[in-house]
Order: C-alpha cells, then structure tokens, then sequence
C-alpha cells in the first residue's frame, strides 16, 4: 500500500505560507503536514506570523528542532557560521528535516513530496535541492520536490498579499527592513545588510558583534562588526528582490 505525504517547509516567510496555501489546493488536507525547523534565534514577529497563519490555514504545525540556537550551534562547533560556510543551516534545519523523513519512512510512508518555497530567481537552491532529493530517495522511501511559486510564477508580492488580503494575516515585520524573514542577524548577510540589522535589530547586531569577540572569527569575510560599525559602508546596494510592503493590492 503506498501512503503519501506532502512536507512544505513552514519556515516563517510569505513564500513558504503561500505554498501551505498551494499544498491544500492541490493535494488531500490529510496529506499536508507544515514542518517547522526551529532556530530559536527567529524573530519574535515570525513567531507570531507561523501560529497565526497555521491556525488560518486551520492545520497544525510540526516541529522537529534541534533544540540549540545559531549562537550555540557555533559554540559547539568552535566556528562562525558564514556564507561561505553557514552549517546553521544544515544543522538547524536541514538535518531536523531529514530525520523528519525516517520518521516518516518508519510510519510507513512510501512517498514523500517536499514543497520549498524558492522562486524562479533562485535557480541554484533550486537545482541544490534537487539533487539532495534524489540523494535522499536513496536512503528513504521515494523524495521528490516541488516549488509552486516558480512553478506559478507567482510573486513574492503576490504572496505578501495572499497572506495579507486573503488570509488576513499581517506578514512578518521582518519584510520592512530585510528581503527575507529568516534569523534576523543571519550569518549569510553582507555589509549592507548588517547595516540594516544595526539600524532595524540593534539588540541583534550588539549579539553578533560581541560573538564575533568571543570566537576570534568574522562573520563578513575580512571584516568584523566592529569594524564595519566604525567604517560603515561604501555605497548602499539596492535589494535584489524589493518588496513593497506599502498598503496592500486588494485595497483593503
Ligand atoms: S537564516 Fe541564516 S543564521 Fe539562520 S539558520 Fe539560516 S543561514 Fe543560519
């Protein structure tokens, strides 16, 4: 007997509640689970956001989270997290969701769909996820991946206002200041971006910078956050993916 189960990455942005929205749609309720990995460094709007959308969506959300933060997460492993290198990520959320799969498979579940909420400008995470799917169906039962915003061509903003106008949900605060609402002081950003988590998350920045202290290493390559405080930036970088946050498009 094949049992299916259809996992969306619940991960607190507009994109990711959208394909919860587009997983209900198109695939039997009973078959959707919305997984959240926990960093336990979200923003405390995020938070707000994931429970109130799920209780629109009338589901429930599943968590497996590996218990530790960023910051303890790199303790532990005696390194910064960075671009280049950031396994917060991998350990955080990646890892909770693979063995979210053997839990599956020791249900009794055959097949696994994954919903990521990646759009068509993101064709190398796309691509990336892929390939870790196939590697999974060779441990696990049948994995495969779908991602319905750029299966749809929807727009983020579309999604903002999905989540807005039609499930009435206010997104993330996030959104104001940042084109994602992962961690605010995530360990991907760039100088630009570090200066809008002083600005919007000083709390945050003061963390990191006194992290950076701490670890003897850098976050931004060749610059710590002190530094960067001192020197400021260069030329401010418009962002890749703008969002209106403005009133929303149904007018209400
Ligand atoms: S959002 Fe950034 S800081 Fe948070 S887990 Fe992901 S890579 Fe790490």
């Amino acid at each position: 007997m094949s049992i299916r189960r259809v996992v969306v990455g619940f991960s607190g942005g507009v994109t990711s509640a959208w394909c919860a929205g587009w997983a209900l749609r198109n695939f039997p309720r009973e078959e959707v689970i919305l997984l959240f990995c926990d960093t336990k460094e979200e923003d405390p709007d995020t938070y707000r956001f994931l429970h109130e959308m799920a209780k629109a969506l009338d589901m429930p959300i599943t968590e497996r989270s590996d218990g530790r933060s960023v910051t303890e997460v790199a303790r532990d492993e005696g390194a910064m997290p960075n671009d280049q290198m950031a396994f917060c990520s991998r350990i955080l959320k990646q890892e909770p969701a693979n063995r979210f799969l053997c839990e599956l498979q020791e249900q009794g579940v055959t097949e696994v769909i994954r919903i990521m909420g990646f759009s068509g400008e993101e064709p190398v995470r796309m691509q990336r996820h892929t390939a870790l799917c196939w590697q999974q169906t060779s441990f696990f039962c049948n994995v495969s991946v779908r991602f319905p915003v750029a299966e749809e061509g929807v727009t983020k903003q579309e999604c903002w206002d999905w989540c807005s106008c039609t499930m009435g949900v206010q997104p993330p605060e996030m959104y104001s200041w940042s084109d994602h609402a992962n961690c605010p002081g995530c360990v991907r950003g760039g100088k630009n971006y570090w200066m809008a988590v002083k600005e919007h998350r000083p709390a945050v920045f003061e963390q990191r910078k006194a992290f950076e202290a701490e670890m003897g290493f850098t976050i931004i390559n060749g610059c710590s956050l002190a530094q960067l405080e001192v020197e400021g930036v260069k030329r401010v970088v418009g962002r890749k993916e703008a969002i209106s946050i403005g009133p929303c498009s149904c007018g209400e």
